[in-house]
C-alpha cells in the first residue's frame, strides 16, 4: 500500500485545509409559495412537494389544538 514519505507538517497540512470550506446550502424555489427551500424536499413552509400537499405545515398545527407539553400546575 503507498504512504507518504514523511508526515505532513502542520503548517503543510494547515495550508491545504484552507481550501477545505463550508459551503452556503442550495436553496431553490417553492413553485407553490415560491419561499426558499431546499432541493428535492418538502417546503418546510407548505409542506407541497410535486404540486400537491404532503404534509401539514407545523405551524398552523401547533395553533389548532395546542396538544403536547402544556404546563398542567
Ligand atoms: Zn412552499
Amino acid at each position: 500500500m503507498p504512504l507518504p514519505k514523511k508526515k505532513a507538517s502542520k503548517q503543510r497540512r494547515r495550508k491545504r485545509k484552507t481550501h477545505y470550506k463550508a459551503e452556503a446550502p442550495s436553496l431553490t424555489k417553492c413553485s407553490h409559495c415560491h419561499q426558499p427551500k431546499p432541493p428535492h424536499a418538502v417546503c418546510p413552509n407548505c409542506g407541497y412537494y410535486a404540486g400537491r400537499e404532503v404534509v401539514k405545515p407545523k405551524v398552523e398545527e401547533g395553533k389548532g389544538k395546542g396538544k403536547g407539553k402544556s404546563k398542567s400546575k
